[in-house]
């Protein structure tokens, strides 16, 4: 019997702009005067929600939900319409939408004021689509991957914005079939940096490794990405959401197992299933 080697991703957990989100919603929990709401789940992690849960800070899905003091929007952002209705209804707003989410809503705006018909590639249903969307306009497209795009494209004049949290690989896929289709193709790569880090440090782990463990919420698109794409490289790879779920029976005769984790992911999350890798005999 022997112990697992672990090697966890240079690049794991936690980026600047979930820190940031947090760190707002921790200062109106303790802060603000009467009610401290979240517009939606504040990150996509239930352990992390739930610590807010108890400070204070509690879960709302509509903005007409929030009558009276604060309400925090998360770091997907919100759509346009949205901060609109809450700025007239005289709430007091604390505005956690990360930098990088702002610029694919500019860069969305820009794109239809410029007369482009705007595709979005990322997750239909994901909340900071469907913020940039509010920013593309009603005649927008999204698409999750090249075979989204219809036969007939409404315009020869194509602008691109992508979710901050999409692969490079799946924008690249999109380009190379646009460009051939249209006159004009303008691409705003708004892919962040923080996703981006995290993506190729996970993938040069999940090379050398006889199994990869991804670490994060089951909702969080980032997350899950970081799966497809180490699955792509390391078919053994677990995408857990704690260290309860790990099951020995997977590293059986194992000796390296990578641990990497999503954005939302917090460093306690990855130490405990550290943790409790380092104690399975294989
Ligand atoms: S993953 Fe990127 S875009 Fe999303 S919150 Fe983090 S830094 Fe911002």
């Amino acid at each position: 019997m022997s112990r697992l080697q672990l090697r966890i991703s240079e690049s794991a957990g936690f980026c600047w702009g979930v820190e940031r989100a947090l760190d707002l919603a921790q200062r109106a929990a303790d802060e603000a005067p009467g009610p401290v709401r979240s517009l939606g789940p504040l990150i996509h992690n239930p352990g992390v929600i739930a610590d807010l849960e108890k400070r204070g800070v509690e879960v709302i899905s509509e903005p007409d939900d929030t009558p009276d003091g604060t309400v925090i929007l998360r770091s997907h952002g919100v759509p346009r319409e949205v901060n609109e209705r809450l700025a007239a209804s005289g709430v007091s707003v604390v505005d956690a939408t990360c930098t990088f989410v702002k610029s694919a809503q500019d860069k969305a705006a820009k794109l239809r004021d410029g007369g482009y018909f705007v595709i979005i590639l990322g997750e239909k249903d994901h909340p900071e689509v469907s913020a940039v969307r509010s920013y593309a306009g009603e005649k927008s497209l999204v698409v999750e991957s090249p075979d989204d795009l219809p036969a007939e494209l409404p315009s020869c004049r194509v602008g691109v914005v992508v979710q901050t949290t999409q692969s490079q690989e799946r924008l690249a896929e999109l380009v190379q079939q646009l460009a051939p289709r249209v006159r004009e193709l303008l691409v705003y790569n708004t892919i962040c940096g923080a996703t981006e880090k995290r993506q190729s440090a996970a993938m040069a782990m999940a090379d050398g490794v006889d199994a990869v463990v991804v670490v994060g919420g089951r909702n969080s698109g980032n997350t899950r990405r970081l799966a497809e794409l180490c699955v792509a490289r390391q078919p053994r790879t677990y995408h857990v959401e704690s260290a309860d779920e790990l099951d020995p029976l997977w590293f059986k005769g194992m000796k390296v197992v990578g641990i990497t984790a999503g954005a939302s992911t917090p460093p306690e999350q990855i130490k405990a299933v550290a943790d409790r890798l380092a104690g399975f005999e294989v």
